[in-house]
This record gives structure tokens, sequence and C-alpha cells, in this order.
């Protein structure tokens, strides 16, 4: 059995550098003499196993009903959040450290100038997406849309100017056919900015790529997690015998033969050692 680890596998920048500041958050709230709570807006990151070791260090994830105080510190996550919730944050005197991932922040700068200049903006992404959200909410109310495929352009109306931007981790194919779609259907200016992550980009293509070359895959990550399930259906539309689990406990012998070529991928939020976990799994199966 030959088993490989995509190369662009494990947390992506962006999830490293929140781990990261949020790591450094709980380290300074121990130094500190005062009585600091740490919250996260949201879980951290969208892996339960990550999840719940930061629960089990106290940091707690904020709820709409909590109430921060002025010694409390709040991490905002890679995926960032609206700019009015932001402020409401601030507005409760707490200390905020933004660890929004840079390409989400661009996404926001972009999509708040192109609202200023009066543009329609189409946001390609998922409904109800964290992400989604805090860049709709540099949006002026009623200047936008959120669609999640080219089904549902044809309840968009036409407009004098438009703006398309992309959550970070869409894959790419989806976007390119819907502002194909988009400038077929209106003859007014389209500004298309590609807002795709280039880790997810790479992620996804060797996800592809792998499964054209193995047997079988792997696909670990959380099942709340967006860009894993995009890339276990990718996988899976290659390769039938596809699998997405959360950790090597849910490993089962029978998926694999001894000479299968195995390759073990992951989502954003799925640190290496899981993958390495995974790899063990099987290989002590043989
Ligand atoms: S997937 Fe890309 S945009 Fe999203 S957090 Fe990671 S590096 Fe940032």
């Amino acid at each position: 059995m030959q088993i490989v680890i995509g190369k662009y596998s494990g947390y992506c920048p962006g999830v490293k550098r929140a781990i990261k500041i949020l790591d450094g958050a709980i380290d300074a709230a121990a130094k500190s003499k005062t009585n600091k709570n740490i919250y996260t807006a949201g879980e951290i990151i969208h892996n339960p196993r990550v999840v719940d070791s930061y629960l089990k260090k106290g940091v707690n994830i904020m709820k709409k009903s909590c109430i921060l105080n002025p010694d409390d510190t709040l991490v905002i996550r890679s995926h960032g959040i609206s700019p009015e919730l932001k402020d409401s944050f601030k507005n409760m005197g707490a200390d905020i450290i933004d660890a929004t991932c840079p390409f989400v922040s661009k996404a926001h700068e972009i999509a708040k100038k192109l609202s200023e200049e009066g543009y329609f903006i189409i946001l390609i992404g998922e409904k109800n997406h964290p992400e989604v959200n805090g860049i709709a909410g540099n949006i002026k109310t009623g200047c936008y849309a959120i669609i999640e495929n080219e089904n549902e352009i044809k309840n968009l109306n036409c407009r004098t100017k438009i703006a398309v931007l992309s959550q970070t981790t869409q894959p790419g194919y989806n976007f390119d056919m819907i502002c194909r779609k988009l400038i077929g259907m209106f003859s007014c200016e389209i500004r298309i900015f590609r807002t795709i992550c280039q880790t997810t980009n790479l992620r996804q293509k060797e996800a592809v790529k792998l499964a054209s070359l193995n047997d079988v895959i792997i696909v670990v990550g959380g099942r709340n997690s967006a860009n894993t399930k995009k890339l276990n259906c990718m996988a899976a539309s290659v390769q039938k015998k596809t699998y997405h689990i959360e950790d090597e406990a849910e490993v089962k012998k029978e998926w694999f033969k001894t000479t299968d070529k195995v390759a073990i991928i992951s989502g954003a939020s799925t640190p290496y050692d899981d993958l390495e976990n995974v790899r063990k799994k099987i290989e002590s199966f043989f």
C-alpha cells in the first residue's frame, strides 16, 4: 500500500494565524492579574476537536446573549465579522483582537469601496456562512445579492453597474461559470473580483489531481467546515471511494485493499497531526 498526504493539507495560513493569535491571548490572560475572560466570536475554527481543546482551556464562545466586560478579550476568528457587529463588541469596552484572515479583510475592503461607488454587488458564496455575512456587512442594505449557483442568476434584476465578488473558499469553476453567465445576461458594466484565496485554489486542484491518481481518498475535517465539504465533493466527483471523516477513529479497514494507493487530504481547519494520525491508523490495519 502507498499512502500520501496532500502537500497543501493541514491548517491554511489564515487559520494558523488565528490559532497563534488566540494562543497569545490565552498566554497574556494567564500572566495578567485581572480576571480576564477570553471569548471567540463564533468557534475559532470549524473543527470540533480543536474547539473542544480550547473550551477545556477556558475559552468561551461568544453568543448573542453574552455581554463582554471591559476586562474581557474577544478574538475575531479568521472568517471575520461585519463592521456593525465589530462596533457592537467594541462598544462593550472589551479588548478586541482581530484575527480576520488578510484575504478576507481584502474582500471586505473591496466590497465597501464598490458599495460606496454605487455598484450592485453579487457575492458568490454560501448564504448564512459567517465569512459571507461579514463581507456583506460592508455593503449598503438592498445593494447586494448572495448567490450559490448558476440557477439563482435568473432571479437577479437588471442593474446599471454590477460587481462580482467571491467567498474566499469558493471553487474557481463555480465562480467562473457564474461570471460567464452574468456577462451573457447583462449588458451593463460588470466588474469581476476573483476574491478566492490561492491556498484554497491549490488545495482544491490538488484534491482533484490526487483523486484521479489514487484508489482511495480520505478527506479529514469538521463536518461543519464548508471548505472541507467542498473538497470532499470535488474529490468524490472523480474518485467514488472518497470518505469524509473528522478523525482517525472513523477510519474503517474495509475501505482499503493492500494494493491500494491512498491519498489523505484535509480542509483548511484541520491540524496536520490529524492527517498523520489517520495515516498511522491505516498502516496499523496491514
Ligand atoms: S482559506 Fe484562505 S482566506 Fe480562508 S482563512 Fe485560510 S488562508 Fe484565509
